[in-house]
């Protein structure tokens, strides 16, 4: 069994005899591989050696630094088919997924490379007489990022390009369901020559998680994950005194007004409830259909739905492909269970999906009709293949019903009125919002991040609020020596 180690020091470490845990292959139910878990020793050991190589990192000149990264982009343009695979090996996503996960991390890794420009500070010259000040962002040290399984390339260049650009030693324990593409990250920055020790990835579980939390010499945790691991982590590493940044779980309704382009309403949500067979945290898995759009919009989503090809993802044909594990996938089916006796309709039963009869983890589309916000299949985070529409009768109410849950990652809603999506934009307590765009991911030179339960901390990821993450700030107050103006003076300084 190929056995899946860590990359500590430049290099991956050999195999250890300590605990493992089982990586699928989604798509065939059959395990790939295991990947081996980090004992508290292999954490400090990780820690020691992106301590070590800190300093000199820290001073390596910017221009260097994003000289790295660029080449980072380029390798990891060069063998994108080779991080893909991996994607579609070990979570499943069909091979175009794979591919825009990637491109979408790619962005950050362009993003950082325009750090030379994002770290300048400011400068005020005379602040007083013969008195300069000036601002500085300076690197944290040991940072460290916990990632979930189901954008294994993607969140971990969220986080590892800004953080080390920054000048930091990044330290990455990617989700234990599918490692592999996070040790291809390591070995493509490692060829963009940079130094070992400023990336390490510590495979694991909770074990190599609570060392990250508790180990003194790292400064600041980025996590991304579930909500109550999330509030876990945020509160257990402040408490420590890191800075932190905890993303959670997400519920993202679409909003569709009865003047909305039926349609294109369907064609969007059919992508954004199933693509990646709706385990994405910005998937749309409510639709809050206002009156007489709910008719025809369930029609329309339906006929897609008939349309769609689940399968493996090494079929060209598959649109969609399995889940991630059996549990996961069985979870997400009792739904279909629940739903109906909870009172809603069971328009589409994903369970029926010929896929579905394979030893993959797969389940079809599926789609709830007539559900109700008291409902599991509504007030859960089900991530998986399953859309529900909520009937409302006016704006108001679609605006009440998102404005309630407790999630807040992201929202869309579909009109052609401007004034009412403006409207929407003012009134919705959500932290990223699409104006008939379902997946409101925003580019890399603005941050992502939702509110209320989606994201515990101040600072959302990536863009300009990560490069904040990822430095402190110093103000510096200089002088320099002029005789013609040096005089003894008690009073408290001011500025003349
Ligand atoms: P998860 O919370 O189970 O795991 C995330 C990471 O935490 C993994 O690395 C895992 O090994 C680790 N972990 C698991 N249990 C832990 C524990 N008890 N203590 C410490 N660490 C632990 O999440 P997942 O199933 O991998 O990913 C799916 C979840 O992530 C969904 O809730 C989804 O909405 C969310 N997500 C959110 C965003 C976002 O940007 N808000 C993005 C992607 C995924």
């Amino acid at each position: 069994m190929n056995r899946i180690t860590h990359w500590i020091d430049g290099k991956r470490t050999k195999p250890g005899k300590g605990p493992a845990g089982p990586v699928y292959n989604p798509a065939t139910g059959k395990q790939a591989s295991e990947v081996e878990f980090a004992s508290v020793a292999v954490v400090d050991q990780a820690v020691a050696s992106a301590l070590k190589a800190f300093p000199a990192w820290r001073a390596t000149s910017l221009s260097r630094r994003a000289e790295i990264m660029f080449k980072f982009r380029e390798l990891l343009n060069a063998r994108k088919a080779d991080v893909a695979a991996h994607l579609t090996a070990e979570h499943g996503k069909v091979p175009s997924d794979a591919l825009g996960e990637l491109a979408r991390g790619i962005e950050n890794v362009e993003f950082a490379c325009g750090a030379p420009n994002l770290l300048k500070g400011g400068f005020s010259e005379q602040a007083a007489g013969g008195v300069d000040v000036y601002s500085i962002r300076q690197p944290l040290g040991v940072v460290a990022g916990i990632t979930p399984f189901n954008f294994p390339a993607m969140v971990p260049l969220w986080m590892l390009s800004n953080a080390i650009v920054c000048g930091n030693a990044f330290v990455l324990k990617p989700s234990e369901k599918d490692p592999s593409a996070a040790m291809l990250l390591a070995e493509l920055l490692a060829e963009a020559g940079l130094p070992a020790g400023i990336f390490t990835v510590v495979n694991g579980d909770r074990t190599a998680v609570d060392r990250l939390i508790e180990h003194p010499d790292v400064m600041a945790l980025s996590f991304v994950g579930s909500t109550p691991i999330a509030k876990s982590i945020y509160e257990r590493g402040t408490a420590k005194g890191k800075r932190v940044q905890a993303l959670g779980g997400a519920k993202n309704h679409m909003v569709v007004l009865p003047d909305a382009d039926i349609g294109m309403a369907a064609d969007a949500v059919v992508g954004a409830a199933y693509g990646s067979a709706g385990e994405r945290c910005m998937a749309i898995s409510v639709v809050a259909a206002v009156g007489k759009a709910a008719d025809p919009l369930v029609a329309a989503v339906k006929e897609r739905i008939a349309k769609l090809k689940v399968g493996p993802g090494s079929d060209p044909q598959s649109e969609m492909g399995p889940l991630i594990t059996r549990e996961h996938r069985d979870k997400v089916a009792s739904y279909l269970e629940s739903g109906p006796k909870e009172g809603a309709t069971l328009v589409v039963d994903g369970r029926k999906d010929k896929a579905s009869q394979n030893g993959g983890f797969f389940l079809g589309p599926s789609l709830l009709d007539h559900l109700k916000p008291t409902m599991a299949a509504y007030k859960d985070e089900i991530f998986g293949p399953i859309l529900g529409i909520v009937r409302v009768d006016t704006y108001e109410e679609a605006v009440k019903l998102v404005n309630s849950n407790p999630f807040a990652n992201g929202v869309a809603i579909f009109t052609r009125d401007g004034g009412a999506a403006r409207r929407f934009q003012f009134d919705i307590q959500v932290g990223m919002v699409g104006i008939n765009v379902p997946i409101p991911v925003p580019v890399s030179y603005y941050s992502f991040g939702g509110w209320k339960a989606s994201l515990f901390g101040d600072l959302h990821m990536y863009g300009p609020d990560g490069i904040q993450f990822y430095t402190r700030a110093k103000v510096v107050t200089s002088r320099w020596p002029d005789p013609a103006t040096s005089k003894v003076d008690l009073g408290f300084p001011q500025n003349r």
